[in-house]
């Protein structure tokens, strides 16, 4: 009777080890819009160091066109522009014969130019909750699915920087069945003082800090959740940024004769869909011209991922970095959309948490379609099939 009293209590204790709820984590990703690889080294930043002598301290490689709304896609899809849709932050789509403009709410709100499945979909349809504010594609109806929680970018006012801290933590301090399990967060800072002052300036470094500021504000208040040691913070971007200047600029209409093209669009890099029989004068017209590369479309080198979407002209100008190919020059002083593999394009990566290592610096840089697969990984989901590889990025998480 003893010895079945004592093997029942054994019983009992397996099934309640077995059945005991996991603790499960959450993850919250920041995106500072070009926030370059090394403003830390020459800005002060004490909340994102702080965050590398907890975590995981790494450099990430954007897609090519180095821009906001294509490296912001592939960030949620795991897909290279050339596969995600968003070739560029403006084009031209042979299909609709429309153009598609991200400044433009009618194109902007079109799910039909969204290829892929963002993780906020991955994550709903295998019963994680995601609040998403303001990732480019999160307030669209991609798939006919929204994230389980997000905010309109044309609702206006526009959240300040500080409410959009507090509605992640709104979102944190909602009840565990409610609670997202993953949260995005998109701020515009620095890149927006990086256009106006260039990437090296007293005013960019002044917002550096008062990024890396909120930064240390969302951190903190994680850190007060009574569940803080089940939280992973991840902040990184979506591309750097270089200096520009209106001297480096070679103007297209000295090279781009009109008549032999039906459609010249975008910049940095510059698609031009060529009329029929025109495609070797457009072509020889550029080839030779100094700061800039041309290619044939299907001549793009392999390590940008680019050309085999019908979005991209047949003829793709891509300046040099720092140089400009357009119509006009700008007047700003930094720019971004050249190649990922110039030092200026990478970005910052920042992570800690129950997941990632500790005071880890990653010798290896990575590149931003891994990041699809981290997050299914961190979520406990299985990831679509894209671009991304679980096994390039595993190295930078705790064993
Ligand atoms: P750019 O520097 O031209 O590549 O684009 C940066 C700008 O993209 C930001 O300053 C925002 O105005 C805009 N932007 C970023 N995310 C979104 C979004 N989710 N919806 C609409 N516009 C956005
Ligand atoms: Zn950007
Ligand atoms: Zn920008």
């Amino acid at each position: 009777m003893k010895k079945q009293v004592v093997l029942l209590g054994l019983l009992v204790l397996l099934i309640a080890s077995c059945t005991k709820p996991e603790r499960k984590h959450y993850t919250v990703i920041v995106s500072l819009d070009g926030f370059r690889w090394d403003y830390p080294t020459f800005y002060d930043t004490p909340n994102l160091d702080k965050m590398a002598e907890r975590g995981v301290s790494a450099t990430m490689l954007p897609s090519f066109p180095a821009s906001t709304f294509p490296n912001h896609y592939t960030l949620a899809t795991g897909l290279v522009p050339d596969h995600n849709g968003i070739i560029n932050n403006s084009f031209w789509n042979p299909k609709t014969q429309k153009r598609y403009t991200m400044s433009d709410s009618t194109t902007r709100y079109n799910p039909a130019y969204y290829l892929g499945e963002p993780i906020w979909i991955t994550a709903r349809k295998q019963g994680r909750k995601a609040g998403v504010l303001y990732w480019v594609g999160s307030d669209i109806a991609i798939k006919d699915t929204y994230p389980t929680y997000y905010k309109v970018w044309d609702d206006v006012p526009r959240l300040t920087f500080a409410q959009r801290i507090d509605t992640a933590m709104a979102w944190l301090n909602r009840a565990e069945a409610e609670r997202p399990d993953l949260i995005m967060l998109y701020i515009e800072e620095p890149d927006m003082a990086g256009h106006n002052f260039g990437p090296k300036s007293e005013e960019t470094g002044r917002v550096v800090h008062r990024v890396d500021s909120l930064m240390g504000v969302l951190s903190a208040q994680i850190a007060a959740l009574p569940y803080a040691d089940r939280v992973n913070l991840i902040v990184t971007s979506d591309h750097g940024m270089t200096d520009i200047s209106p001297e480096r600029f070679v103007d297209a209409t000295l090279y781009i004769n009109p008549d032999w093209c039906e459609l010249v669009d975008g910049t940095t890099p510059t698609s031009i869909f060529t009329k029929e029989g025109y495609r070797d004068s457009v072509y020889n017209a550029l080839k030779d011209v100094e700061h800039i590369h041309v290619w044939k479309k299907e001549d793009i080198p392999d390590e940008l991922n680019y050309g085999t979407s019908d979005r991209i002209g047949d003829i793709v100008v891509a300046p040099e970095l720092g140089w400009q190919f357009a119509y006009k020059a700008k007047t700003s002083k930094g720019a971004h959309g050249y190649f990922p593999q110039s030092p200026d394009m990478q970005v910052m990566f920042r992570a800690y948490g129950p997941d990632f290592k500790q005071g880890y610096t990653s010798s290896n840089s990575f590149v931003n379609v891994d990041i699809y697969p981290l997050l299914a990984h961190l979520l406990g989901v299985q990831p679509e099939k894209t671009d991304g590889e679980y096994e390039r990025i595993k190295g930078i998480l705790a064993e």
